[in-house]
This record gives C-alpha cells, structure tokens and sequence, in this order.
C-alpha cells in the first residue's frame, strides 16, 4: 500500500520506517528541510534502537522516501498519516497549528478521495476540526473529494519506538467509517498477525484513549513521588514500599518508579492538555491537578537537596551530573527534569560538568556555549574535580560505578541520585554520602 506521513520526528519517522519494512511504500514529508536533507544523506536525526538499520535498508530499496515537497505528498497516496508536533500553547493546551497547517495542505493538493489518519496526540473534537478545515479547502477551491479522519492515537515509548511500532501492544482505530476502518486493518494486518490488537471505537473516543493512558501513567508516577516524600519525613523506605504493592497483581511493578519526576515531551504536555480540556467543559480535573503540581514539585527535588546540603552557598561549586536524556535510550530532553537541575544550579552560581551516553549533542543545541556547563565525554570525566555528583537518568552504565574513585574524585564525596540507583549502605561504606529519593539519607 502506499502511504504518506506528515512529520518526520519520533513517531513519523519511525512508524514510517516501520511500515516501509513490512512493504509498504511510504512517502515521509517534513517542512525542516536539514532533517529532510540529513534523511535523504543516510543520517538519522534522533537516537533510537535500531531505528538507523531500519531507515538505512528501507531508504536503499526504495520503499522510504523523503522530501519537503507536500503536494508531492498529498498526491502519492490515497492515505495520509499526521505525525506533526502539538506543543502546549500558553494555557497548557495543545497547539495545534502544525496539525491544521497539514490539514490545509492536503485540501490544496487532493487530487482525489483520501483518508487523513491523525497520530499526533491531539484533544477530542480534533478531527472535527480537521474534516472542517479540509472542507472549507475543497470549497475554495471548488473541488469535491470524499475524504474521512481517522483517530490512530500512537503508543511507543522513546528509546523503544521501533519495537514498540513493530510489536504494538494495541491499534486503535477510531472511525465510524467502515471503509476507513477496512483500509486501517488492511494497513495494520502485518502488525496484527498473532492476535487482534487492533480496537475500533469512535473518533473522540480514541482521541481521549491517548491522553487517558499517558495522564494515567503519571498518576503513577505523581502516587509514587508523593509516596516516597511521605516515606522519607516518616522513617520509612520507598523502594520496600515499592516492592511492597507491586507484588500486588492489581497494582503491579510497572510505573511505580519515584524520582525526580517525569520528564519528556509527552506526559508533561499531555496531563497539561487534558487539565485544559476539562476546564473547558467546565469540569475541574482534582486529580490531574494534583499529578501535574506533584511532578512540578519534584522536578526541583534534587535540587533542593543539594542546595540543602551546601546551606544554599552553592556560589563557584562544581556539580557533575549523570543523565541528560529525560529518560534512557533517547537523545529527548525536552522537560527533561536534568534542565531543571542544571538552570536551578547555574542560577545557584553553580558550574555543571555533565556526561550522557547521546544527549550531550541536544544539550550543546540546547544551551550552546556557556561557561558554566562542560560536556565531557564519560562518566570519569564529569566527576574529576567536582565537589559532589547528581544523577537523574538511569543509564544502565551508571548502575554500577566504581565508588572508590567516586570517594576519591568527589571534593565534598556526596551522591545525590534523583533514579534510586544504589544501595545506600553499599554506596556509605566507600564513605561517600548519599541522597536519594524516598529513603533515608547517608551522611
Ligand atoms: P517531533 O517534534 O519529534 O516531530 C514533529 C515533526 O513534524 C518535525 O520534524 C517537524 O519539522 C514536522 N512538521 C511540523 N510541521 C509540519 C508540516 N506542516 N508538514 C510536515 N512536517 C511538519 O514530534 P514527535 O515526538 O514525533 O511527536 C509527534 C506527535 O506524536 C505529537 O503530537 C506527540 O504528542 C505524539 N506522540 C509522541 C510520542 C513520543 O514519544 N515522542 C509518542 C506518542 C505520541
């Protein structure tokens, strides 16, 4: 079948890849046209498992292409998929101007009947909007073309999005449309093999299946956080408490991680829309209130703690930080909770010496030159001559540092670890302090 996908970031490009490889033919649009350019040289512009394999070999045989040019887009396929960006606006709702820009384009350049499928994660009532836009095009230009809007809300996980496109836990499809519905499950059949993952429902309500799962999985996350502040004035240990419930089938070991609050482009941004989209209807969302100030709070824990320990005179200190990436596996630091960290402490008059295994490119786009931030090249060097180490991302090379050098390296030998990644009795047996989050300090 051939396909066109509007947007090349974390989700087009990968579902495009994904889909090329089963044997689709697939027409991937972007309107940056470095990242078109860089895709069309072989270069992939994002860190993701084995995404590079998988772009190289589809774009070698043909059945992955590029290009800025959106009519081409518009013209190559009877079925369109949106994979654009919906940032929040100001108010916390999500923007939605990339989406309906793509919804103009393709009524300018339809040549014939089309089925606009919507990726993106957008607020119900979206493909309403979108149908409209297309009409009102058509209109003006005098054309009439059928065409539906499919809701096919994504779910892959960065630093998992190639497996998780290849092997979908569930395909939503949300149309009344029986043509539209047979089209998708023609599409999908090679993902869909084993058992029917697929779920059909109506428009809005797979709209709402995406912002459900994704402001569920930070209730999660939000419980946790507030569990582990309790644990900590209470004597008690987060990581029992943990492993406690998550024995408990109803509850399970999933997501219920504390930390130094969720980070990346989604969770943020989505529990904020949906908080808006409820306040629209009237309706006042307590809980989601509650998860997103939760998660602001945390956001500054770490810092907290090391200001703390510092007595707030962290003027001409030198943190080295572990983790960039809001999470392992990605380059992402959009909401990373690390630019939290890192702009609390310079504006502390801190300096940051920091180490990720592929952020540090994003970081150097991020804040460019400073002089109070030295990107090193690994986890050794970010700790020479720093006076104490925070971490908050969980790579798995940071799981087993060597403590002794740590002890030696460290002026001040203090860990704070915003992931919960050690033990605290081995880590104070290297004599080094150690500060984690929903367990009892060592000192
Ligand atoms: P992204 O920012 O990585 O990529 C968006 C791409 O769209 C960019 O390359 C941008 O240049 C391009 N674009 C913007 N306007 C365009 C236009 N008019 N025509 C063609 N291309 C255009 O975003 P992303 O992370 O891939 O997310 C895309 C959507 O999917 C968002 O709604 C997001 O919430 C949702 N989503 C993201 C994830 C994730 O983990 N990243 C997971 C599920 C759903």
């Amino acid at each position: 079948m051939k396909v066109t996908v509007f947007g090349t970031g974390y989700v087009g490009l990968v579902q495009g890849a994904v889909l090329a490889d089963v044997g689709h033919q697939v027409l991937c649009v972007d309107v940056d046209a470095a990242k078109v350019a860089a895709l069309q040289a072989g270069q992939i512009p994002i860190h993701e498992p084995g995404l590079d394999k998988l772009v190289t070999s589809n774009h070698a045989n043909g059945r992955l292409r590029f290009t800025t040019d959106a009519a081409e887009g518009v013209r190559h396929s009877e079925v369109i998929f949106l994979a654009v960006g919906t940032p929040p606006d100001e108010d916390g709702s999500a923007d939605l101007q990339y989406v309906l820009a793509v919804a103009r384009t393709i009524a300018e350049h339809m040549t014939g009947p089309r089925i606009v499928i919507n990726k993106s994660t957008v607020p119900v009532g979206t493909a309403d909007k979108v149908r409209d836009v297309i009409a009102q095009g058509l209109a003006a230009r005098g054309a009439s073309y059928g065409f539906d809007v499919v809701s096919n809300p994504e779910f892959l996980k960065e630093g998992a999005a190639v497996a998780d496109c290849q092997r979908p836990d569930r395909i939503i499809i949300g149309t009344s449309n029986p043509a539209s519905e047979a089209r998708l499950r023609e599409l999908y059949a090679p993902f869909n093999r084993n058992h029917d993952r697929i779920v059909v429902m109506d428009v809005r309500s797979a709209e709402l299946t995406k912002y459900a799962a994704n402001a569920m999985l930070a209730t999660k996350i939000s419980f946790m956080n507030e569990i582990a502040n309790l644990a900590e004035r209470l004597g008690a240990n987060v990581e029992a408490v943990r492993r406690g419930i998550g024995s408990d089938p109803r509850i399970g070991y999933h997501f219920i991680y504390p930390g130094a609050g969720y980070g990346g482009s989604c969770f943020p941004k989505d529990v904020k829309a949906l908080v808006r989209t409820a306040q629209d209807t009237g309706f006042e969302p307590l809980l989601l209130n509650a998860v997103e100030a939760r998660n602001e709070a945390q956001r500054n824990v770490l810092f907290e703690r090391i200001s703390a320990f510092y007595g707030g005179q962290l003027q001409g200190k030198t943190i080295a930080l572990w983790g960039l990436a809001f999470k392992p596996n990605t380059d992402d630091m959009r909401e990373a909770p690390s630019r939290n960290l890192l702009e609390a402490l310079w504006a502390a008059g801190a300096r940051v010496q920091a180490y990720d295994p592929v952020a540090m490119k994003e970081a150097q786009r991020i804040y460019g030159e400073r002089g109070d931030l030295v990107l090193v090249d690994n986890v050794d060097a970010a700790v020479q001559g720093a006076d104490c180490l925070a971490i908050v991302t969980e790579w798995q090379i940071f799981r087993a540092p060597d403590f002794e050098q740590l002890a030696a390296n460290l002026k001040d030998r203090m860990v704070f670890d915003g992931r919960n990644l050690y033990d605290p009795a081995q880590v104070a047996s290297y004599g080094l302090g150690y500060v984690s989050i929903g367990r009892q300090p060592v000192q």
